[in-house]
């Protein structure tokens, strides 16, 4: 849809560094297929070695602030570095996704990250019509959506939902809390 509207935009994503292969074959498959240059924004080095040698690879088990510092070094510091340097930004972002986004909305200012606006061109979207729209466009996707990966993010933080079950139940699904985020979008956790 961007490309459509103007082939100049800027596209960015994370690598936190532990995504599945699938993730990276996506990020590959979109920069061929609308030949975009896909600005891909790692974390910093000396933050990750310093956790890693306090706390161990797979912190983010043991308990819920560290995986939240996890999620904070890998996604949330490498995002605003991106978004420091920004007066908007677009994102995929849509109501039915989790509880915690059901109240936003297409223009938001975001509180987040000093004010800038946020746009959200998809937030009313469900999930056939995201779908519709993906057959209808061949628009490449993460292949852990046909494997019963509804809400993809971190390997080990990530698993498959029994059909019927919330999206957002197989993310970091050791922790009890219903209102599970990141840190990306923290404004909408109430
Ligand atoms: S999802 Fe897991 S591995 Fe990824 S940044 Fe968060 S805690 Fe770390």
């Amino acid at each position: 849809m961007m490309i459509k509207i103007n082939p100049r935009f800027r596209f960015f994503t994370l690598d936190t560094g532990r995504l599945p292969q699938e993730t990276y074959d996506v990020m590959d498959a979109v920069r061929k297929r609308y030949g975009i240059n896909l600005e891909v924004m790692f974390p910093d080095t000396d933050e990750v070695e310093e956790m890693v040698r306090k706390k161990g690879l797979n912190l983010f088990y043991e308990s819920v602030e560290n995986r939240r510092l996890c999620c904070g070094i890998r996604k949330v510091h490498p995002i605003n570095r991106m978004l420091g340097t920004l007066d908007g930004w677009i994102t995929g972002l849509r109501q039915d996704q989790t509880e915690t986004r059901r109240d936003a909305k297409i223009f938001e200012v975001d509180t987040q990250h000093s004010n800038i606006l946020k746009i959200n061109p998809l937030v009313d979207w469900t999930w056939d019509r995201l779908w519709g729209y993906i057959r209808a466009n061949d628009v490449p996707y993460n292949k852990l959506l046909d494997a019963g990966y509804p809400s993809i993010g971190c390997a080990p933080c990530t698993r498959a939902v029994e059909a019927g079950q919330d999206a957002r139940s197989g993310r970091w699904w050791w922790e009890h809390d219903t209102h599970k985020e990141c840190g990306l979008h923290m404004d909408y956790k109430k």
